[in-house]
């Protein structure tokens, strides 16, 4: 039975792609009885009537699914935050990589528009922020689609796996994958476009092929409240302080008051940012006070 991946969902077809070839399919009764739906990422069996028509038998297990944009295993997400323009925000940069962290999506840092950086103070700034993520062990990248450098340092991780864009509008999402399709022609700085929130209307999604790899052609992570975290989940979405959590006295330290912590053993000796514990006692705050959802 041939197998493929889901591509692109459109108007009650599913587009299957297998090696070289694109197939048209139809989901089965199947679905609707497991109440299970396909979702573009899936890795399908299906069945061919010829070339280009078939229709979808089973859907594998998936390793994630995301709820906005609907699509499943995804590896990678690019958080691209620009140098300026705007402004690099850590606090912002800490509330993705923790909802990227939960959903076990390995985080790629994409610092863009470097050319723009005008002063030595700006550029002391970004750097020392992206030492401290390559410390905690996240692969930074500093780019600049007008500097293109974008095809040779980006390209070859994007191989071999489906990656999501993630970041605030105007920091240069669609800009870096028109650098990697420019046959695809995307409009810039036209958010509902193509990288497309801003229209209210529901739009498909689509994974855009990159070489071996694909890319969604929709940011994910538009919603960036904690939903789904509880609070002894967090201190697992930062890894610098994940890994060192075995080593404070009590088991379930939440590393606030708790007494022989090691991790604010770690913060007190210059090993962990102090804005990065700034920003877990925020958010751990947030989800403390959140209300329950009935
Ligand atoms: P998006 O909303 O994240 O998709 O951002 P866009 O790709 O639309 O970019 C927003 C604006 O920033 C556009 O005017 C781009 O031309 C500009 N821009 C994007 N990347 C760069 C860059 O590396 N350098 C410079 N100078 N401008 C950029
Ligand atoms: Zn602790």
């Amino acid at each position: 039975m041939p197998q493929g991946k889901i591509v692109k969902a459109l108007s009650g077809f599913y587009y299957v792609q297998d090696q070289g070839r694109l197939v048209q399919c139809r989901g089965r009764g199947i679905f609707r009885k497991n109440n299970i739906s396909p979702l573009v990422g899936d890795e399908v069996k299906y069945q061919a009537e010829n070339d280009q028509e078939g229709y979808i038998l089973e859907v594998f297990e998936r390793k994630n699914e995301l709820v906005r944009p609907p699509i499943s295993n995804v590896d990678q997400a690019i958080l691209v935050f620009s140098a300026v323009e705007p402004d690099f925000s850590p606090t912002l940069l800490d509330r993705f990589l923790v909802l990227i962290e939960a959903n076990d999506i390995e985080p790629l840092i994409v610092i863009s528009k470097s050319d723009l950086i005008s002063s030595e103070e700006v550029k002391k700034k970004v750097h020392n922020y992206a030492k401290d993520y390559e410390n905690i062990g996240y692969k930074v990248l500093l780019t600049s689609t007008v500097e293109s450098t974008v095809d040779e340092d980006l390209l070859p991780l994007l191989q071999n796996n489906i990656s999501v864009f993630a970041g605030q509008s105007g920091v240069g999402k669609s800009s870096l994958l028109n650098v990697l399709r420019p046959d695809l022609d995307l409009k810039t700085d036209d958010i509902s476009s193509h990288l497309g929130r801003g229209k209210h209307t529901t739009r498909h999604v689509e994974l855009i092929s990159v070489g071996t790899g694909f890319v969604a052609d929709t940011p994910g992570f538009s919603s960036l409240d904690f939903t789904g975290i509880e609070v002894e989940d967090l201190s697992y979405c930062f890894p610098e302080m994940r890994e060192r959590s075995s080593d404070c006295k009590f088991r379930g330290c939440t590393h606030i008051r708790e007494p022989k912590c090691a991790v604010k053993q770690a913060l007190d000796n210059g090993e962990i940012p102090q804005y990065r514990y700034d920003h877990y006692v925020t958010f751990l705050e947030e989800i403390k006070d959140r209300k329950p959802r009935y």
